[in-house]
């Protein structure tokens, strides 16, 4: 499997966590220019929030947190921001968990797969763009209209099966 497929694997306990949020933060800034608008203080809030780890986030437990805070975001408003930072393309939502993770190359479009951890909960995210155009090709064939695409897959990761 190249490299390109694999937008972010399993990442090692040991592995600095505090460049991959630094990555995913620049990152942000850089879409969210480059789609003119802004990187608000709560949007920005938020993708921290989803970027604590690479583990999906549940809208639930994210306001939960956020009402920790002094400025206690109304739901509504947390939900735009979700809503928002989906559309840029800067987090998934995984439909089977009903929570969301951030993306970790959303500079580039793609249609996510996600190998999700069934017992620690860590997730990783493959672009196998073989894999959707086939996806896509036959469902042409049948007159089907594709409208979204993330495909979701459960088991455990490598360290969840020695341990
Ligand atoms: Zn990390
Ligand atoms: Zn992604
Ligand atoms: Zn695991």
């Amino acid at each position: 499997m190249s490299d390109n497929i694999i937008i972010q694997g399993f990442e090692s306990a040991e592995h600095d966590h505090r460049h991959c949020v630094a990555d995913a933060l620049s990152e942000a800034e850089r879409v969210c220019t480059q789609r003119g608008e802004r990187f608000t203080p709560l949007r920005r809030t938020v993708f921290e929030l989803l970027w604590s780890s690479h583990k999906p986030v549940k809208a639930y437990d994210l306001l939960a947190q956020l009402a920790l805070t002094h400025d206690r975001p109304a739901p509504p408003t947390v939900y735009r921001a979700l809503d928002f930072l989906q559309e840029a393309g800067l987090v998934h939502k995984l439909e089977s968990l009903n929570a969301y993770i951030g993306c970790g190359e959303p500079g580039r479009r793609h249609q996510g797969q996600f190998l999700i951890c069934e017992r620690c909960g860590v997730v990783a995210e493959l672009d196998d763009e073989a894999l959707t155009s086939r996806i896509d090709a036959n469902a042409r064939k049948i007159g089907f209209k594709v409208s979204d695409e993330t495909i979701e897959i459960t088991g455990l990761c490598r360290q969840c099966q020695v341990s």
